[in-house]
C-alpha cells in the first residue's frame, strides 16, 4: 500500500469512529437534532474513502472521478447543515441544493480539463471550500462567541484554505496522478490526506465537544427547573440568587408568595385544575417581574422573586400588583365567577444578611398575611404592613368562599 493509501486507511478508521460517537450521541438524546447531520458526515467521509479505493479498478474513470467528489460534497454539506441547526439558523437547503448541483455538473464535464492543472483542480477543490466558508459563516451570523465557537470558526476558515490550496500544492508537488489509480502514489496524494486526517480529527472532536456541552447545559438547566410551572426550583433560585447578595452596599429584597387555600382548590376542582393554577400564578410572574429578578417555586404552592438592586418600596410594588393581577386572573378549568389569591411577604436585605436570613423575614411576613385573612401583601419589618387593604374583587374568591 502506497503511503497516502496508508493515510486514506487511517482517515477511514478515524471516519467510523467519528460517525460512530454522533450515532451515539444522537441515539443517547434524541431531542439532539445536530448529531444526526454530523454522523451522517462521517458517513460520507466512509463512502468516499472507500470510493478512493474500490474505484481505481473501476471501469468508469470520469464516474470514479465524480462519484468520489459528491460523497465528500456530501460530508461538508452534512457538517454545514448540522451547523446551520445547531446555530438555530434556518437551514440554507436552496443555497446547498444549488452548490451541490452545479459544482457536482461542474465537476464531470471538468473531468473533460487537462489533467494536473490549477483549473481542473480549483473545480475540484472550490466547492469544499465553498460549504465549510458558509459554515464559518453561519456561526459568525449566529453572534455566539464562546471559545468552542471560535474555535470551530477559525478552523472551518482554516479548511477553506486549505482546500484552496490543494490546486496550487498539486501543481508544486509533481501533480495529483493520471488517475485514481495513479493518484495515491503521488506525493500531492501524500500531503492531502495528511492535512485532511489532521483537520477531520480537529473538527469532528470540536464539534463532538459542543454537542457534549450542550447536553451538560441542558441536563444542568433541567435540574434547576421546575417542570410544571417552567420558573427555577430551590435549586435554581438559590443558585441564580446568590450573585444578586454579594456585594451588601447594593440592595436586594425578596417577595414570597404562597397560594390561599389551594387544598381547597384540589379538593373541588381536582389537582389537574390545582396544576393549572399553579401554571398560572407562575406565568404571571415571569410576565410581570423585571427582567433582572429571579422567580422560583420553593415548593408545593409556595414561590419566589428575588430582585436584585430593589429596596422593599419596589418589592412591594411589585407585590401588589402581582396580587391584584392574580385575583382577578380567570384560570382556565375553574368556573368563571372562582378567582384564586395568594398571600405575599415581603423583606428588603438588611446588611450582609444571606438569602436564609431574608427568606425567614419574607416568610414572617407572608405569615401575617395569611394569619390577617389572606390575598394581601405583608413587609417584614413594616408594622403597618397588615394594614394594606385587600383587594376589592377578594370577596369572590375562592380563598373567601372555600
Ligand atoms: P393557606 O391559605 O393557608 O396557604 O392554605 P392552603 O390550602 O393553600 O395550604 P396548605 O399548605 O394546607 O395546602 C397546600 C396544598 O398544595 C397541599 C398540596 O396537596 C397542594 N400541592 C402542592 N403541590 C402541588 C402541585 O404540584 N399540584 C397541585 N395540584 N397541588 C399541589
Ligand atoms: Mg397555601
Ligand atoms: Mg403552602
Amino acid at each position: 500500500m502506497a503511503g497516502a493509501g496508508f493515510i486514506l486507511a487511517i482517515n477511514l478508521f478515524i471516519a467510523a469512529l467519528f460517525a460512530l460517537a454522533f450515532f451515539l450521541v444522537g441515539v443517547s438524546n434524541r431531542a439532539d437534532k445536530v448529531a444526526p447531520y454530523f454522523a451522517l458526515a462521517y458517513v460520507f467521509g466512509i463512502v468516499y474513502i472507500a470510493s478512493e479505493f474500490i474505484l481505481p479498478r473501476h471501469d468508469y474513470p470520469q464516474f470514479a472521478y465524480t462519484a468520489g467528489f459528491t460523497a465528500f460534497l456530501g460530508a461538508v454539506t452534512s457538517v454545514t447543515l448540522g451547523v446551520a441547526r445547531r446555530y438555530a439558523r434556518p437551514l440554507p437547503w436552496l443555497g446547498v441544493g444549488a452548490i451541490i448541483a452545479i459544482s457536482v455538473l461542474a465537476n464531470w464535464f471538468g473531468y473533460a480539463l487537462p489533467h494536473d492543472t490549477v483549473e481542473r483542480n480549483l473545480v475540484y477543490q472550490a466547492p469544499y471550500a465553498l460549504m465549510q466558508a458558509c459554515a464559518a459563516a453561519i456561526i459568525i451570523a449566529s453572534r455566539r462567541r464562546q471559545p468552542i465557537d471560535i474555535g470551530l470558526v477559525a478552523l472551518f476558515v482554516l479548511s477553506a484554505v486549505q482546500f484552496l490550496s490543494k490546486p496550487f500544492a498539486a501543481v508544486l508537488l509533481g501533480g495529483s496522478g493520471d488517475s485514481s489509480a495513479t493518484y495515491l502514489a503521488t506525493t500531492y496524494a501524500l500531503y492531502s490526506q495528511s492535512l485532511g486526517a489532521i483537520l477531520q480529527v480537529a473538527t469532528g472532536l470540536l464539534m463532538l465537544m459542543l454537542l457534549v456541552r450542550d447536553m451538560l447545559v441542558e441536563i444542568t438547566a433541567r435540574s434547576e427547573t421546575d417542570p410544571l410551572s417552567l420558573v427555577y426550583n430551590r435549586r435554581g433560585f438559590e443558585e441564580r440568587a446568590a450573585p444578586g447578595l454579594q456585594n451588601p452596599a447594593v440592595p436586594a429584597a425578596l417577595v414570597l408568595a404562597d397560594l390561599d387555600a389551594f387544598k381547597a382548590v384540589n379538593d373541588n376542582y381536582g389537582h389537574d385544575i390545582g396544576d393549572q393554577v399553579i401554571i398560572a400564578f407562575a406565568t404571571l410572574l415571569r410576565d410581570t417581574a423585571p427582567p433582572r429578578a429571579v422567580v422560583g417555586r420553593m415548593g408545593g404552592e409556595e414561590f419566589a422573586v428575588f430582585i436584585p438592586g430593589a429596596n422593599l418600596a419596589v418589592a412591594r410594588l411589585l407585590a401588589e400588583t402581582l396580587r391584584a393581577s392574580f385575583s382577578s386572573l380567570s384560570v382556565p378549568g375553574l368556573p368563571p365567577f372562582i378567582r384564586c389569591t395568594a398571600s405575599f411577604g415581603v423583606a428588603e436585605r438588611l446588611d450582609a444578611e444571606g438569602l436564609s436570613g431574608l427568606r425567614r423575614r419574607a416568610d414572617a411576613a407572608l405569615y401575617t398575611a395569611k394569619r390577617d385573612g389572606r390575598d394581601r401583601v405583608a413587609s417584614a419589618g413594616d408594622p403597618l404592613a397588615d394594614a394594606m387593604p385587600a383587594h376589592p374583587l377578594a370577596g369572590t374568591t375562592l380563598a373567601r368562599s372555600a
